[in-house]
């Protein structure tokens, strides 16, 4: 078997949508279900929440740790989200992209708006919540964060949900295996996999 057969790169997808809204469940099943799709790790100085480990979920590092990948120029995009600072490793996103792999990057609205401009090749999804009110229950129903921290990011994604129509699909998520079935759908036709 040769071992230089030239491996196309893969798809860089920008996937975001507001706290709450289960994105995350769905990326789950998105990783399990199909096994050419890899998460992108971000780095984040917020602190980890129960269950949550270094180096799955995010690298959590200090501020000074984060400040140094800034000036090592090691982030695809840093923004400020909550009183927290995240970031894309640049270095891991190319290397998966260059083995082929379709890459989720599951960013906050700043970051994906940034990503699209500099990227336009990429492939764009905002999930959307049925409702607001759906999505404050949702919020509140998790219990990972304080009240103060619900409050800042319910504000937050009425600002947020302004942004999806500059992506390029849009998901609602009311039902979590329909929600799962259509980004699967759109993998496959934007990657003819
Ligand atoms: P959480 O604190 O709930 O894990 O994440 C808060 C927000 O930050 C979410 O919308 C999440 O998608 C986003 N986020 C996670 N990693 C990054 C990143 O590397 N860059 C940006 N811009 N946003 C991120």
């Amino acid at each position: 078997m040769s071992e230089d057969k030239a491996v196309k790169r893969g798809t860089l997808f920008v996937y975001s949508g507001c706290s709450g809204v289960g994105k995350g469940t769905i990326m789950k099943e998105l990783l399990a279900r199909n096994k050419k799709i890899k998460l992108s790790v971000s780095a984040t100085t917020r602190d980890p929440r129960p269950g949550e480990t270094n180096g799955v979920e995010y690298f959590f590092v200090t501020h000074d740790e984060f400040n140094s990948m800034i000036e090592e120029d090691g982030f695809l995009e840093h923004e400020e989200f909550c009183g927290n600072y995240y970031g894309t490793p640049r270095k891991a996103v190319e290397e998966m992209l260059d083995n082929g792999y379709n890459v989720f990057l599951e960013i906050e609205v700043k970051g994906g708006v940034s990503v699209i401009n500099r990227h336009p090749e990429c492939v764009s999804i905002f999930i959307l919540p049925p409702t607001l009110e759906e999505l404050e229950h949702r919020l509140r129903s998790r219990g990972t964060e304080t009240e103060e921290d619900v409050t800042k990011r319910l504000q937050t994604a009425i600002d947020e949900l302004k942004i999806a129509p500059f992506y390029k699909y849009q998901v609602v998520n009311a039902d979590l295996e329909s929600a799962i079935a259509e980004v699967l759908d759109i993998v496959s036709k934007e990657t003819a996999d």
